[in-house]
């Protein structure tokens, strides 16, 4: 690294108890602009002890704002709302600089995230419980939702604003308190998300930030003051975080890794099926957890499907995200982009067709970047790694099927249930896949059904471990403990 280019390398920080604290504990990561491939800035990796500070900041504003009315909250939502929306370009430019996706992704991130702040702005009807008058003669009853207290979550880098979001947002709106553990690549959008927070009036301590590793996810799983963790990950980590957090009697949401199937049927509009596949599949370079990673074509369409693909895969625009125009950008890091490679040469391996090649692609200016084309593989079969396993890049693998009953049982089958598709124009077909898909997100004629902010977002199998979605009515249960009241006075009002 020469002196200029240490100089322009932005040196990263915590926030806890609402102010920029620096990293004690002498370890760091370096975070990447994968678009250049170089150095863009440095976090701090927190250890125990620092870990221990946030969750005492949080800890310590836990009976104040416990005890705050949801309308003050939902006021200051209102507040925090605004200031997103004048900050959204900064926000953008920061996840587009860690991230690599395009800047009009990365905006598209920042409105996704604004919109579980305008559900937030609901808590006072969202916490509003049932009621029941004389229960028995002379007795009501009634229930309570109240805060669990000090709430963690532990995010991918794959959205540096969005799932940060449908965590502290809707905890804090609950009435708790938060500590965030940003992914180590993707961390800058987290502190100035803090400040923003700070900023709309919100007390301090209410929302803190711990950058690091496994290290700090360990610290905050075993921390007896940390009431409920939320992850979202691969299934790995997902399902370890789930099982030594539960194991401490904590409340755990864990969503992990995603393998969407999008299953076209002979009678779909292939013109609108073909779109789909393109954006979804290779927008952001495949690095979404919504993405489709399997098309299934369902008889005849097969070899039409292919031959419309191609061309559209092989001109896809690939270049920095802060580049007009562009179909995607660049891989996170140069090891994820050495992993998808290595999926592809499994697939050449195992004998499904290359039929566009990614690898080696370079992007004129940016020869340094994470970069790769899109690859499309025919003839998969489901013992292939290609299929079996989450790339998580912008490679799609074609399976072909006889017919709707073979392609939901191939869905079905895999161990991963996040979202998955059908295009088609028989509304029975559709009725018949959205009731037995085993997924916990269908869409229909559309491709990666991510639902809005007031219903809830979460896989099947897999894909999720306990039982709680994020965002909308799931995210109040998780982050409220339920009180059942039963109230008799004596019956003499004189
Ligand atoms: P990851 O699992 O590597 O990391 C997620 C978080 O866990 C990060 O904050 C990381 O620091 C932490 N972590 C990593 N290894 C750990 C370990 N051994 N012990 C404890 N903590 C650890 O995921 P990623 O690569 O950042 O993100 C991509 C993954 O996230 C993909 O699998 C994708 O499908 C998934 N994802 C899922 C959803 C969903 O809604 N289901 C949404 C976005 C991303």
């Amino acid at each position: 690294m020469n002196e200029a280019h240490r100089d322009a390398v932005r040196e990263l920080s915590h926030f806890i108890d609402s102010r920029r604290v620096a990293g004690t504990s002498g370890r760091f990561g370096d975070v990447f602009n994968p678009a250049q491939g170089r150095i863009a800035a440095r976090a701090p990796f927190a250890s125990a002890s620092e870990v221990d500070a946030a969750v005492a900041a949080a800890k310590a504003a836990f009976p104040d704002w416990s005890e705050t009315a949801p309308l003050t909250r939902a006021r200051l939502m209102f507040k925090y709302k605004e200031l997103l929306e004048a900050h959204l370009d900064e926000l953008a430019t920061l996840i587009t600089s860690d991230n690599g996706k395009l800047l009009a992704d990365a905006k598209g991130e920042v409105v996704r995230g604004i919109e579980i702040v305008e559900f937030a702005c609901g808590i006072p009807n969202l916490l509003k419980t049932d009621f029941t008058d004389q229960s028995v003669v002379g007795m009501d009853s009634w229930n309570l939702r109240q805060p669990v207290g000090v709430a963690a979550g532990i995010t991918p880098f794959n959205f540096p604003m969005v799932v940060p979001c449908w965590m502290f947002v809707m905890a804090a709106a609950c009435g708790n308190t938060f500590v965030l553990k940003p992914s180590e690549r993707t961390p800058s959008a987290s502190i100035r998300l803090a400040e923003l927070f700070l900023q709309a009036g919100f007390p301090k301590g209410v929302f803190n930030v711990v950058q690091g590793d496994k290290i700090a996810v360990d610290a905050l799983i075993e921390h007896a003051d940390v009431a409920a963790i939320s992850v979202v990950g691969s299934t790995p980590v997902a399902e370890y975080i789930y099982r030594e957090s539960a194991r401490r009697g904590k409340r755990v949401q864990a969503l992990g890794s995603a393998k969407n199937h999008l299953v076209v049927m002979p009678d779909a509009n292939l013109d609108q099926a073909v779109d789909a596949l393109v954006t979804s599949s290779y927008g952001s370079a495949g690095q979404r957890c919504m993405a489709t990673s399997v098309a299934v074509a369902v008889g005849r369409i097969a070899d039409e499907l292919i031959e419309r693909l191609t061309p559209r895969v092989r001109s896809l625009r690939i270049g920095g995200g802060m580049e007009p125009d562009m179909d995607m950008g660049p891989l996170v890091t140069a090891a994820h982009r050495s992993k998808v490679l290595g999926y592809i040469e499994a697939g050449v391996a195992a004998g499904a067709r290359l039929v566009v090649d990614g690898r080696g692609h370079t992007v004129p200016g940016h020869e340094a970047g994470f970069f790769l084309g899109g690859s499309l593989f025919d003839q998969v079969k489901p013992d292939m790694s290609i299929y079996r396993e989450e790339i998580f890049g912008p490679v799609l693998s074609v399976v072909r099927v006889p017919d709707l009953a073979s392609a939901i049982a191939l869905v079905n089958a895999h161990e991963l249930g996040n979202c998955s598709s059908l295009f088609t124009s028989d509304g029975a077909a559709a009725r018949a896949f959205t009731r037995q898909i085993q997924v916990g997100m269908v869409g229909i004629n559309l491709p990666s059904p991510v639902p809005a902010a007031w219903h809830s977002f979460g896989g099947w199998k897999r894909s999720l471990f306990g039982d709680q979605h994020a965002y909308g009515q799931e995210s109040v249960r998780f982050y409220t403990r339920y009180k059942s009241v039963m109230q008799r006075w004596p019956d003499n009002p004189a």
